[in-house]
């Protein structure tokens, strides 16, 4: 039986600019974003017109325990916006105690008073978008930030902390950079660790075919270290952040204890989850789905869904659990990661099916199994650390191939 979620995301998609690497659905409103009478407040308050719908549309479920405003740049956002969305959302679903509410903010949106205000409208845990410390790598890569803003906002985020006025905060960082070699990637580590952030997501620079990157790159004109070298940064983040107390419970996730995300965990556990928003996936019965990513094509999704015309609505009729491949997909990313045959079991498989097709995964999965990349515990797979997280995406692909070869 499929429950109904108890998290949600939601999707803000304004952005003063677009960085060269990225492919999200957003909205580039210019330098002037998010002042007064800036010409993009009216998309702003059109975009959170439909927001509000589409929240209101919603069947009613069980209170939220976990809320995550992502984007985009949410920080554009007033505290007032924000605090009318978690109304509606409140008044939708309420939100269970002590529920983990977090904001994704950008270092050049905001000032420390700003920070405060969000605090006090509930948001407790804020998400710091820094990417990189140094002057020309932030230039390189097209944000909007510079070094001085992102260590000023870091102290500011972290005073809260240390006041106890904000439970917990994480920095974003992005490792393979153009240019960046061993030596520029332990100084970036450094830096993050100084900040005192207890929670950091490092994320793999990825080149997306339709950014200023993925064209660079298709010409050649992108610097970006070797697989051997890519190897050998992802080991330092691994090491280093270890020796300071992290840990990995994620391949992107590293933490100090009672730091980690509990509405990043609820992604990877297979959980459904609310999505609202421009663009934003969700899978709230199981089967994920996504909204359109122009502002347009959302508009006339929201109409549509209030006429109850499509195939995939909001609603939980016609809908089917998340399917087996994706919940191994999203649960091998976690250190525990998974036990296959009791996921398998929930999906209704017989124990007939699951001795046949685990040990065909088995012959999938054979090298890995055999050099330590994949270890199989008590009736759990997850990937070593950090041999089997630095080729995940070798393993997951050998498990699509074994789901694909099921009848
Ligand atoms: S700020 Fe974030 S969402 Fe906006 S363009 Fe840059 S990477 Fe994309």
């Amino acid at each position: 039986m499929v429950r109904p979620p108890r998290s949600a995301y939601v999707h803000i998609p304004f952005c003063h600019k677009r960085c060269f690497y990225c492919d999200f659905s957003i909205i580039p409103l210019g330098d002037s974003a998010g002042a007064p009478s800036s010409p993009g407040i009216t998309s702003i308050n059109s975009y959170l017109d439909l927001l509000h719908r589409e929240i209101s549309l919603s069947p009613k479920g069980p209170p939220l325990s976990t809320i995550y405003f992502g984007g985009g740049t949410p920080s554009l956002l007033k505290k007032d916006e924000i605090a009318s969305l978690l109304e509606n959302l409140q008044r939708k679903f309420g939100f269970q105690d002590g529920a983990e509410i977090t904001l994704e903010v950008d270092p050049a949106t905001f000032l420390e008073n700003d920070l405060e205000e969000y605090l006090t409208i509930g948001v407790n845990r804020l998400s710091l978008g820094g990417q990189a410390f140094e002057d020309t790598t932030l230039a390189l890569i097209g944000r909007k930030h510079n070094r001085s803003q992102l260590i000023e906002a870091c102290h500011w985020v972290n005073n809260l902390f240390k006041r106890r006025m904000l439970r917990t905060w994480s920095l974003d960082l992005i490792q393979n950079l153009p240019g960046m070699n061993l030596n520029s990637w332990t100084k970036e580590l450094e830096q993050a660790v100084h900040t005192e952030a207890p929670h950091l997501s490092i994320y793999d620079l990825s080149i997306e075919p339709d950014t200023v990157f993925g064209r660079r790159h298709k010409k050649g004109n992108l610097n970006i270290p070797n697989e051997a070298v890519a190897q050998e940064i992802d080991l330092k983040t691994n090491q280093f952040l270890k020796s300071r107390g992290f840990s990995r419970y994620e391949i992107s996730s590293y933490s100090l204890p009672g730091h980690a995300s509990r509405h990043n965990r609820m992604y990877w556990s297979g959980s459904g989850w609310w999505g609202f928003g421009m663009g934003a996936t969700s899978a709230p019965w199981g089967e994920r789905f996504s909204r359109p990513r122009t502002i347009a094509g959302y508009k006339k999704w929201i109409d549509q869904q209030e006429n109850q015309l499509l195939e995939k609505t909001l609603f939980a009729k016609d809908s089917s659990p998340m399917p087996l491949d994706e919940l191994l997909m999203v649960g091998l990313r976690r250190r525990e990661g998974v036990h296959i045959l009791e996921l398998a079991k929930q999906s209704g498989w017989t124990q007939q099916e699951c001795d046949e097709n685990f040990k065909l995964l088995d012959k999938y999965w054979l090298k890995f199994l055999k050099d330590g990349y994949l270890i199989k515990k008590n009736g759990r797979y997850f990937l070593s650390n950090p041999k089997g997280m630095q080729i995940s995406n070798q393993i997951l692909i050998e498990m699509y191939l074994w789901w694909d070869s099921l009848d």
